[in-house]
């Protein structure tokens, strides 16, 4: 650990309106913890910003000492991309403000902002925009990736809303990107990820959803997961946009509406999503309900906000978290076979494999229009590993890296970079896919020294 000067530190605090953390200091141990409790690093100082104008202060001190950056937002990413041994974490989590002008639907969001920031300020109008399903994830690294989530079928993946941010730079500057600003690190940061240069704010557009969306959740026996499975496949095929299924497969937590008998045993869990009319929405998912003879279903009208954290008592942090994932253009046969013999072998009970489906607005938009690229992309499957000991590892990670392997024939060749682990630096080509060579350029024009390299990293 490189101990830091008390007397650059003085200047550094001088300097930041924000708080510094240092090792030692008694919050130091809580401020650098995230959700992956796999990633365990010890960074030298934590600059906790109070504002935009924090951030340049945070790269020169980074620079003039030599030290390597991070930079965090929610403190989600699954590779631990947040957090650094033995350099400067530039730390958004107290930067969490999200302005919203409903007339003209936009919001204005500081990057240290959770879904759940972002969902509760904009639906107070009646607005969203497509996020992800877990609402203390980061705002900020889910846009950067490309961001999906239940609205992504109507509205496109987030980085679709983007209209604009601020960013600082690695020579400091801090400038704004747009169609008609910095067009080129626009293009580049909707689904380049934290490559360029930090954003210090967003500008999303919004569009009208809720309050109250039809979802819940439909539980059958693992028995019957291929009909269900091929049911699914068929529906969705014709299903309108409004209405979004995702396909999760584990042990079944002890859900109040399941019978008790069923705790613990293999399901297929049927999620559902309608943002319409909801008596329209009865009617179109009834179907799914005859897709085989369900363990129990919870179904209803819900504030939309409480649907975007319904997910979140199964997602805490604080667990051992390992992920592989694929993006699908079709399900063949071979995929809903490995899924199946996968959830069969499934090693620990927090473990799951699921099925979210994107198909809609985002296959519409041309795969060079901006930096996420996999616009042919129908569902995106991740198995999660998660368990609590670290002597779990290695068997939690076998399983994961199996299943992977087995439904890789079946799977297209891109690859979500928000889903990415450490140990996968040899896919990053594919996860930028067609838009490597041009990511490449301007990560060479933004930062040639490549100072924001913890990340799924481009090097020019
Ligand atoms: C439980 C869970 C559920 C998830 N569900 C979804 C989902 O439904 N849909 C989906 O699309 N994704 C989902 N994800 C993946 C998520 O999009 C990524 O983990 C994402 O990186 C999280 O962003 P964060 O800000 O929380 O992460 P952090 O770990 O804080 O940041 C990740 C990286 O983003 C970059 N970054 C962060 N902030 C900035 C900034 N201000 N400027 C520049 N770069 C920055 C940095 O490179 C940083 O290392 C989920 C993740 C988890 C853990």
């Amino acid at each position: 650990m490189k101990i830091q000067s008390n007397e650059k530190i003085k200047n550094l605090k001088d300097k930041v309106k924000g708080q510094i953390v240092l090792p030692g200091d008694p919050n130091y141990n809580d401020v650098r913890e995230i959700w992956n409790a796999m990633i365990d690093r010890r960074p030298a100082v934590i600059v906790q910003c109070a504002e935009a104008d924090d951030v340049p202060h945070a790269i020169a001190y980074a620079r003039d000492n030599g030290l390597e950056i991070s930079i965090r937002g929610g403190g989600h990413n699954i590779a631990g991309s947040a957090l650094c041994n033995n350099g400067v974490v530039i730390d958004f989590s107290s930067m969490r403000a999200v302005k919203v002008v409903a007339q003209k639907r936009r919001a204005y969001v500081e990057p240290g902002a959770t879904l759940g920031d972002f969902d509760k300020a904009v639906q107070a109008h009646g607005l969203a925009t497509p996020v992800g399903i877990n609402s203390t994830t980061g705002i900020a690294g889910l846009t950067l990736g490309g961001g999906f989530g239940w609205l992504t079928r109507k509205y496109g993946m987030t980085v679709d809303s983007l209209i604009s941010a601020a960013m600082v730079t690695a020579d400091g500057r801090k400038i704004q990107v747009s169609e008609d600003e910095n067009p080129d690190l626009f293009w580049a940061i909707r689904g380049g990820g934290g490559n360029f240069g930090i954003v210090t704010e967003f500008e999303f557009a919004l569009h009208p959803v809720g309050p109250e969306i039809l979802a819940g959740l439909i539980v059958f026996p693992v028995d019957q997961a291929k009909q269900v499975l091929e049911n699914y496949r068929e529906f969705v095929k014709s299903a309108p946009e409004e209405l979004s299924i995702w396909v999760v497969l584990r042990k079944a937590p002890p859900l109040p509406f399941l019978p008790v008998h069923v705790h613990g045993k293999e399901v297929v869990v049927l999620a559902i999503f309608y943002a319409g009319d909801i008596a329209e929405g009865e009617k179109l998912i009834d179907p799914l309900r005859r897709f085989g003879n369900a363990y129990g279903e919870h179904v209803g009208a819900q504030p939309y906000v409480q649907w975007q954290q319904a997910f979140d008592p199964l997602l805490t942090p604080g667990a051992r978290n390992y992920w592989k994932s694929h993006n699908f253009i079709e399900l063949r046969d071979g995929a809903l076979d490995s899924i199946i013999e996968f959830v069969g072998k499934i090693p620990f009970p927090q473990c799951e494999i699921f099925l979210g489906l994107i198909a809609g607005a985002a296959n519409r938009v041309s795969s060079n229009a901006m930096a996420y690229g996999h616009r042919d992309a129908k569902f995106v499957l991740n198995v999660h590993g998660r368990w609590d000991e670290a002597a779990q590892d290695e068997t939690g990670m076998a399983w994961a890296r199996a299943f992977f392997k087995a439904s890789a024939p079946y799977a297209s060749a891109g690859a979500y970079v928000n889903f990415m682990t450490e140990d996968e630096g040899d896919r990053v080509a594919a996860a930028y896919g067609v838009n490597y060579a041009r990511l490449k350029q301007v990560k060479k024009k933004y930062d040639p020294k490549n100072i924001f390299h913890n990340n799924q990293n481009i090097t020019a």
